[in-house]
């Protein structure tokens, strides 16, 4: 089935009819995190970096609990950003000029880099059931936007970041799967095009928890607008997959059966980040979600068996581009 949305601003064709799904499963369940980066609790705050006994330990405890489970961790090749809001206020009321500057401290470059964090890399690496793709090269951008990357770069400065991106992932020794959630959803198609261009197979830009479940409901908060909200589908010339976020902390178990339900993804996200710099993420993996989803998995585990299929962004890609 292909069809067409139609907008004042733009119309874009869908692709619903990918043979995504194994026919012995009923519907899928992914489950990501992003901005994990080698932060600990004696820096501003903890990204990771205290491993087992940080925000990491949660993700080890739901994946030793849930055999079944698998992860796609989200990480900034070299994160900058400290504060995701602006701090220098003065700075930042000037317009024009605030666009110029880094509006709050950021990590001098290379501090956060994987590859300098050896042991943090190891810890990722023998997570079971766990892969790894990425979520930026810094992980912010001059002017009000901090943590917004990806903004109005054209598609040579998009390449040659994309490229760094690689060969620090390279350097760490990190065998990644090929695709991006680009920080704070955004991924203007010069992006899109050098992604193509390196190789790069998926991207996961829209995040969408509020927008009612249906088979043709369409994304409508951050990031892509009008992608399909429960299904993995083919965008940019059908040359890239696409995967919304539809469920985190704040959503309901009935949002999540009603997805399986119509044979879709459920797609589940959370930041390894409850608290930066005062800026509180509802979907941090504090204790709270940790036990949500624990209870949220045993319910579907309990109630489709084999019948569910639990995968990955990088397993569904990979099923769709080898089809
Ligand atoms: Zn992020």
């Amino acid at each position: 089935m292909q069809y067409k949305i139609s907008s004042k601003k733009h119309s874009r064709k869908i692709h619903y009819d990918i043979d995504w799904l194994p026919s012995n499963k009923c519907g899928a369940i992914c489950f990501s995190i992003d901005d994990v980066h080698p932060a600990k609790s004696s820096d501003y705050y903890e990204a990771g970096g205290d491993l087992d006994k940080g925000a990491l330990g949660r993700l080890n405890w739901l994946l030793e609990r849930h055999q079944k489970l698998q992860v796609t961790i989200f990480t900034a090749a070299d994160w900058r950003e400290i504060s995701p809001k602006p701090t220098r206020k003065i700075l930042a009321s000037i317009p024009y000029i605030r666009d110029l500057f880094y509006l709050a401290k950021i990590w001098p470059k290379g501090t956060m880099q994987l590859d300098r964090h050896p042991e943090f890399v190891q810890y990722l690496k023998q997570l079971p059931r766990t892969e790894i793709a990425f979520h930026g090269l810094h992980h912010c951008h001059k002017g009000r936007n901090i943590p917004t990357e990806f903004q109005h770069q054209g598609y040579s400065e998009f390449k040659k970041i994309l490229q760094e991106i690689i060969s620090i992932f390279n350097k760490a020794d990190i065998d990644f799967v090929p695709g991006i959630c680009p920080p704070s959803w955004d991924a203007p198609p010069p992006l899109l095009d050098a992604m193509i261009d390196v190789d790069l197979s998926f991207i996961a830009s829209a995040r969408d928890i509020i927008t009612p479940i249906s088979k043709n409901a369409i994304t409508n908060m951050s990031g892509m607008k009008g992608v399909s909200l429960i299904y993995p589908q083919l965008v940019h010339n059908n040359k890239l997959v696409h995967i919304t976020s539809n469920f985190q902390h704040t959503c309901s178990i009935d949002r999540a059966v009603k997805i399986i339900e119509n044979g879709g993804l459920l797609a589940i996200k959370a930041h390894i980040i409850k608290d930066a710099c005062g800026i509180i993420s509802y979907d941090g993996l504090d204790e709270t979600y940790r036990n949500y989803l624990d209870l949220l998995f045993t319910t579907l585990e309990d109630r489709y068996g084999t019948s569910l299929w639990w995968t990955s962004i990088g397993n569904i890609t990979k099923k769709i581009l080898d089809d």
